[in-house]
């Protein structure tokens, strides 16, 4: 159970006063649904504005702050064209408020003429004149929420302002106590770190870096901890060893030779079943290089043992294509496969039930619901987790409660993790890595090109799609801001639609899951063509006929993502193409960034410039949204801290056997607060 003192972190923000159903969409597109959300949600950076008397002697392009006495309201009349709101310093110089769009009626009544408002933005000319396009602040002077001079930027969805935000975190800080700390003190001081409270409050009002070291600190405290506690209980338990016959495995017709890399990894993982200790592997390898071959070798030495084994699909699409996949390999062989997805209802889920209870099915594949409470195994000896690079520390406890002993684990992943990063940061799994792709696969083309050249690229789609193929499209969702120019799928599907008709489908984020597996079904069967979608494809759907994919503003993704876009395509026999558009204009980084997507294929080269470039927190799959607190962090920074809390996690469980003692119960908050927590109910034994 959450410790009550954690509650008010866990509590909804649409609880929050003031946050209506019209704020909590915004908010929950932003992955912000509880407290502990808006607090973790770091501004993205600072602006920084100059209070001015007088507009003749201040910097043009600057952010301001100014007092003016509105003159006049002047629109030309035409629905299109700006309203212009005149306005003067205290010396009598003139400045311009514009307004775009629908906003006139609403600034008329912020500006009453002859009356004094403060307002700031950014200061332009406007041929001869000075203007402010769209004020940030317009307040009456002496009344409160007046601009100040630094102001955080967060990470914004539409509906929801920046001033709105900030004021969020300020609410969600006052609602929040200070928790007892579980850093070792000697490193609290020789860090300089506040404490955890004092740290948010700072990230949320200061431009200051300093204590988002502690922040992230904290996180990979709770996972090294969890880890830690998974290893040591499933240590304690023992697991059944697999000693399989080869009956099965060497029966198996495979229309091709595996490669060096997969038979390595095979026989690694042989390795480990056949023991008592529990496998804990991590099986990297990148898109195709063939790692569902090596679960079903592993399974199968599983069902030969006379056990069962189980493999985890993050979504209903892949589980679907992995059990049809393996349906078909496993044909002929006495094995006996089955699914079970939230989709499998009544009957039929019933009987899935019998048959795992009563050890006639040998292998199941699936969703969640495969791990569920209702979900008895006879005798499962080997789960497999796929495209999962997160610790999925749950996902491994929940099935430490099915099996006869813990079941071995092997955990695969498509998105490498840097060679840098994986030892300190999964340093008690194994790992096995894939290194090699199966031969005869020609490499995607990657190309760059302008986002001005949009009439060219769906020309060019076009002729892909005339020839019988099918493409992928993938816009960026739009997260910046209201005025954002990033192209919204819908908005890109309708341009498309318009040349290539009911063709097109589009699917999104913002779907319901059967909606969006109905999309993607119709895809995958050819009857539609050209899928528009937000990054929601990424993860390993499988269809050998696209081999266009098309990836719109690639500068603003990171370099990971696009290697996992593009990895979509390349499946079948056909040469495959990946544009990257670019927007009109970037700079140096970006264009160096896509540069090296053109270059090269291997994901873990890739991985370690992604690093480089980002830090590592999305890469270490604890972020979900905003920004990391390891923005500005190098590498090294970040590995000296990952050794650091491994080090300090392994001190705090050796001397007192368990989260015992005042730093005890401090270090069981933190992992509650990452939710980790599953951790604390194997140490129980649960
Ligand atoms: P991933 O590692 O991305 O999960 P898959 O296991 O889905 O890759 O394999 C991608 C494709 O490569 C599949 O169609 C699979 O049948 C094929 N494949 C796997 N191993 C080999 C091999 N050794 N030689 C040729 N093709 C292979
Ligand atoms: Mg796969």
């Amino acid at each position: 159970m959450r410790p009550d003192i954690l509650n008010p972190l866990f509590a909804e923000v649409r609880a929050m006063k003031g946050v209506g159903p019209g704020l909590a969409k915004p908010l929950e597109k932003l992955g912000l649904v509880r407290i502990k959300d808006v607090l973790y949600h770091f501004p993205a950076s600072w602006t920084y504005r100059k209070a001015v008397q007088r507009l003749d002697i201040a910097d043009v392009g600057c952010n301001i702050i100014l007092a003016v006495t509105v003159m006049d309201h002047r629109s030309s009349g035409s629905a299109r064209a700006p309203l212009r709101i005149y306005g003067s310093d205290a010396e009598g110089n003139y400045i311009t408020l514009t307004f775009f769009g629908r906003n006139g009626g609403w600034a008329r009544k912020q500006l009453p003429i002859g009356e004094a408002r403060i307002v700031s933005g950014k200061l332009d000319r406007y041929g001869d004149e000075l203007q402010m396009v769209h004020p940030d602040h317009i307040v009456a002077v002496g009344e409160a929420g007046a601009p100040g001079l630094a102001e955080p930027v967060y990470p914004l969805s539409e509906g929801l302002t920046n001033k709105r935000m900030g004021q969020l975190a300020t609410a969600a800080l006052e609602s929040v106590p200070e928790l007892p700390e579980w850093i070792e003190p000697s490193l609290l001081a020789a860090r300089n770190w506040a404490g955890w409270h004092a740290a948010l409050n700072q990230v949320h009002h200061r431009d200051d870096m300093a204590n988002r070291d502690r922040l992230a600190y904290d996180e990979l405290f709770s996972n090294q901890l969890a880890m830690r506690l998974v290893r040591a209980a499933m240590d304690q338990r023992k697991a059944v060893p697999i000693s399989g016959t080869g009956a099965l495995v060497d029966r198996l017709q495979l229309p091709f030779a595996l490669t060096g890399a997969q038979q390595r990894v095979i026989a690694e993982i042989d390795g480990d079943i056949a023991q008592s200790r529990p496998m804990l592997r991590l099986l990297q390898g990148d898109v195709g290089a063939g790692k569902t071959m090596v679960a079903l070798r592993a399974l199968l030495r599983a069902v030969e043992a006379g056990m069962q084994g189980a493999m985890l699909a993050p979504t209903e699409i892949l589980a679907r294509q992995h059990f049809e996949g393996l349906q078909k390999l496993l044909a002929g062989l006495p094995v006996n496969i089955a699914i079970l997805t939230g989709r499998e209802k009544g009957k039929l889920r019933e009987a899935t039930l019998m048959g795992l209870a009563d050890g006639s099915i040998h292998i199941l594949v699936g969703t969640h619901a495969i791990f569920q409470e209702a979900v008895t195994y006879k005798a499962l000896a080997l789960a497999v987790i796929d495209e999962q690079h997160r610790f999925g520390v749950s996902q491994r406890l929940m099935l430490s409660r099915k099996g006869r002993g813990v079941p071995h684990l092997l955990v695969m992943t498509a998105t490498p993790i840097p060679r840098s990063l994986a030892l300190a940061a999964y340093g008690e799994m194994d790992s096995s890595q894939i290194d090699e792709l199966p031969p005869g696969r020609t490499p995607v083309e990657t190309r760059v090109i302008s986002q001005e050249r949009l009439p060219e690229i769906v020309d060019g789609v076009a002729r892909h799609l005339a020839s019988g193929k099918q493409a992928f499209w993938v816009c960026p969702l739009v997260e910046e801001s209201e005025n954002s120019d990033l192209a919204a799928a819908e908005q890109r599907a309708e341009m498309l639609r318009l040349r290539f008709g009911d063709q097109v489908a589009v699917v999104h984020g913002r779907m319901k899951g059967p909606e969006k597996d109905a999309v993607m079904e119709r895809f995958i069967l050819g009857e539609t063509r050209l899928l528009v979608a937000t990054t929601v494809i990424e993860v390993g759907v499988d269809v050998p006929n696209a081999s266009l994919m098309i990836v719109e503003a690639a500068d603003r993704f990171g370099l990971a993502q696009l290697h996992q876009l593009r990895g979509r395509v390349g499946r079948g026999a056909e040469k495959s193409v990946c544009l990257l558009i670019r927007s009109a204009q970037i700079g140096e980084t970006a264009r160096a960034r896509l540069a090296l997507m053109r270059e090269t294929n291997d994901g873990f080269r890739i991985a370690e410039e992604d690093l480089k470039l980002r830090g590592a927190g999305e890469l270490l799959g604890t972020r979900q949204s905003g920004d990391s607190p390891f923005r500005v962090a190098t590498p090294e920074q970040v590995r000296e801290l990952i050794g650091v809390a491994a080090d300090d996690a392994r001190l705090l469980l050796d001397r007192d056997g368990g989260l015992a003692g005042p730093r005890g119960e401090a270090a069981r908050l933190c992992l509650y607060l990452f939710e980790r927590d599953a951790g604390i109910a194997t140490l129980r034994g649960g």
